[in-house]
């Protein structure tokens, strides 16, 4: 259940500053953001977050940032299908391409799987 809170007292404006990011939080994953103006007299501002992977338009953002990890799916060295199926949510027919070409994760999101697939094999 995506739990998921923004106020924002006015339209953002050219000096309205974004920033996001993830976190893994007691094992979860976690997507936090922050929105903020740098103009006086402008009191745009608002934050949300909420678990598991960010609304697209964020994860975008973190992806433009921070650059995309691509992860092997299945198999003995990819994460596992069942974690990839349950972070994004993925319907079948997306399941089986992702086992065939891999991922583009985040590094928070790599890190996640990455702790899935090393806590499966020991
Ligand atoms: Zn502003």
């Amino acid at each position: 259940m995506a739990e998921l809170f923004v106020t924002s007292p006015c339209e953002p404006c050219g000096s309205c500053r974004s920033e996001a990011w993830q976190v893994v939080v007691d094992g979860r994953l976690r997507w936090e953001q922050q929105e903020y103006c740098t103009a006086e007299g402008h009191a745009y501002q608002a934050c949300g977050g909420g678990w598991g992977p960010p609304p697209p338009r964020i994860r975008e953002r973190i992806l433009a940032g921070e650059g995309a990890v691509r992860l092997a799916v299945g198999g003995p060295d990819g994460v596992p299908l069942a974690a990839v199926r349950e972070l994004y949510g993925l319907t079948l027919p997306q399941l089986r391409d992702a086992r065939a070409y891999g991922i583009d994760a985040t590094p928070v999101e790599a890190q996640w799987l990455g702790r899935m697939r090393d806590g499966a094999r020991g």
